[in-house]
């Protein structure tokens, strides 16, 4: 028979199809309609959303919400205007404002390739390395490398050395409400700090390989970097014609580094008018819960499982979603629930 725990517990579409009674038919068949229009047979969403690789903030939002990630892609449109919204763009503003304040020096290079654009980020690192050992704080580092067989990239907020010496990592995350989220609502940010951690610490021991980046990212490594970016690395010192050169150069200088693994995460969270620090929580760092969760979420860019909604606990999520009105999860749930009302009233 049809319970709250057959959704609840393993929300799949095998576990509601051998509970079904007949009169749930047709409920059954909207479900599945609505699992085909967000995913296409024989094709994982890897390969209908043509991508190569996940960024880690993807992720995050799939922490969200499944469904919620995967009509972002179907409906770009609203996921657009979600992006233009004030707290979005007021978010991004003090992240800038944030890392100017340690980069005061701004320097224009023209990047006329992928490569020079990617060749910007390595540059980037190659200023910051030496920065954060020198104990200095650094913002904006980029990370990469792959995680349960997949590459990922991300930027960490903030990078630096506690007054007792340990290697902090910090996201900043901005909030309308002066006080400091519940914990549903960090469960993404704890995710994004936990995976930064798992590849900045592959960056510098050494198990980023120069072809991952390569591959994934579909670079030529025999790219000449253009004339502007070579004079910019030559006035910083570095020898580097091709994009090859300067990657294999990053990485060797990562692996050399005096730089070990991260000690701790911490989530820092701010006021968006007054841009005061409302509070910081401490994460916890629990590398095969981690990876057991990343493992779960791959499954679905893998084609091996349909997308989840949110369940009824946290219905509240759909109260401030862009999909809201259209989302057929959210419909077939409290479709779900009345009839399981129902049935438990017919059964008292
Ligand atoms: Fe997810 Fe709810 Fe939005 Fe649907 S309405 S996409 S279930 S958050």
């Amino acid at each position: 028979s049809l319970s709250a725990y057959a959704f609840d517990q393993q929300q799949s579409i095998v576990c509601v199809s051998v509970c079904v009674r007949p009169n749930l038919a047709p409920l059954l068949e909207r479900v599945k309609n609505r699992s085909a229009a967000l995913s296409v047979p024989n094709q994982s969403p890897m390969e209908r959303f043509l991508k190569r690789h996940l960024s880690v903030t993807q992720l995050c939002e799939q922490s969200w919400c499944e469904i919620k990630m995967a009509y972002g892609f179907v409906k770009p449109k609203v996921r657009m205007l979600e992006m233009q919204k004030t707290e979005v763009t007021t978010g991004a503003s003090i992240h800038l404002a944030r890392e100017l304040e340690v980069k005061p020096d701004v320097v224009t290079v023209a990047a006329v390739t992928r490569e020079d654009r990617e060749a910007l980020k390595l540059i980037s690192m190659l200023q910051m390395v030496p920065a954060l050992e020198a104990g200095q704080l650094v913002r904006e580092f980029p990370v990469f490398g792959v995680l349960e067989g997949m590459f990922f990239m991300g930027v960490v907020d903030k990078l630096y050395r506690s007054d007792s010496g340990e290697l902090v990592l910090s996201e900043l995350k901005t909030r309308s409400h002066n006080s400091l989220p519940r914990p549903p609502r960090t469960r993404g940010h704890s995710l994004q700090v936990g995976m930064y951690k798992l590849l900045f610490d592959s960056m510098v021991k050494g198990s980023v390989k120069r072809d991952h980046l390569l591959h994934n990212l579909q670079l030529d490594p025999n790219q000449v970097l253009g004339s502007d970016l070579q004079t910019h690395t030559r006035t910083l010192g570095l020898q580097a014609v091709t994009f090859r050169e300067l990657l294999d150069h990053l990485l060797v200088v990562l692996t050399c580094s005096n730089l070990c693994a991260i000690d701790k995460l911490r989530l820092e969270y701010s006021h968006q008018s007054s841009g005061k620090l409302i509070g910081t929580r401490e994460v916890a760092f629990e590398e095969a819960q981690l990876r057991t969760k990343i493992r779960g979420y791959l499954a679905y860019w893998r084609g091996e499982r349909v997308p989840q909604g949110v369940e009824v606990e946290e219905a509240w999520k759909c109260r401030m979603c862009p999909y809201e009105e259209t989302c057929d999860w959210r419909r077939d749930r409290s479709h779900r629930l009345m009839m399981v009302n129902k049935r438990a009233k017919l059964e008292c």
